[in-house]
């Protein structure tokens, strides 16, 4: 059976990644996308259980001491973590997943799992992710302006990342997204196992 592989997809909030990350999955069901804890409010069209488990301090704090996180971290005034439990098991039926979360909890991933796939995701200048951020509507302009300023901080992390795709274009994007998930399956360790010898 083939491997599944666990791909971290980053990026200044704004640039798109929920995008690209929507696009992948309609594409392909077999991808599974891991739903994150947050105690950040529901933005509106935001359903529980699809989009994040919506998570009262209280009950964060209760999964975090319960040790259900492959990872947690602190983003803009709110807690956001990835459920391990899911996660490996997507894995151990042999697929893909995908996990869009923000650097430090890359870093943590990468520091437990060092086989994760990162890509970071850019925008054609931070003036289009201004206008794409204000564009979205979801933040006043405060949260607004924090985001963008912790996007700012964290872009030269972006040199240690395995991939680095800049979202001009969502078709563009999502295409070289598929070319690295295939190209990342096409390594001698994973491919030499399959042949029959
Ligand atoms: P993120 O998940 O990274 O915070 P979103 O996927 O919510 O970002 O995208 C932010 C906004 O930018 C949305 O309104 C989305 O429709 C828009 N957007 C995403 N990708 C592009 C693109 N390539 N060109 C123009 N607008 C985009
Ligand atoms: P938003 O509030 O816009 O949905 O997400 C804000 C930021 O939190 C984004 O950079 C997103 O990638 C990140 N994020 C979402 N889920 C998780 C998670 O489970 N863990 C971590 N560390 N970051 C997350």
């Amino acid at each position: 059976m083939r491997k599944g592989k666990t791909f971290i997809i980053c990026g200044p909030s704004g640039v798109g990644k929920g995008t690209v990350v929507a696009r992948l999955l309609a594409s392909d069901p077999s991808l599974y996308f891991s739903v994150s804890a947050t105690t950040r409010p529901p933005r509106p069209g935001e359903e529980d259980g699809v989009h994040y488990h919506f998570l009262s301090m209280e009950q964060f704090e209760q999964w975090i001491a319960e040790d259900q996180f492959l990872e947690h971290a602190q983003f803009v005034g709110n807690r956001y973590g990835t459920p391990r439990l899911y996660v490996d098991r997507a894995m151990a039926q042999g697929r893909d997943v995908l996990l869009d979360i923000e650097i430090q909890g890359a870093e943590q991933v990468k520091r437990k799992r060092p086989d994760v796939v990162r890509i970071y995701v850019a925008p054609p200048s931070w003036a289009e992710l201004e206008r794409r951020l204000i564009g979205r509507g979801t933040e006043d302009m405060e949260k607004v302006r924090s985001r963008l300023a912790r996007g700012r901080e964290e872009f030269s992390a972006a040199k240690d990342f395995d991939y680095f795709v800049i979202n001009d274009t969502v078709d563009r994007a999502v295409e070289e997204l598929r070319a690295i998930m295939t190209a990342e399956h096409c390594r001698p360790e994973e491919r030499m196992a399959l042949i029959d010898r």
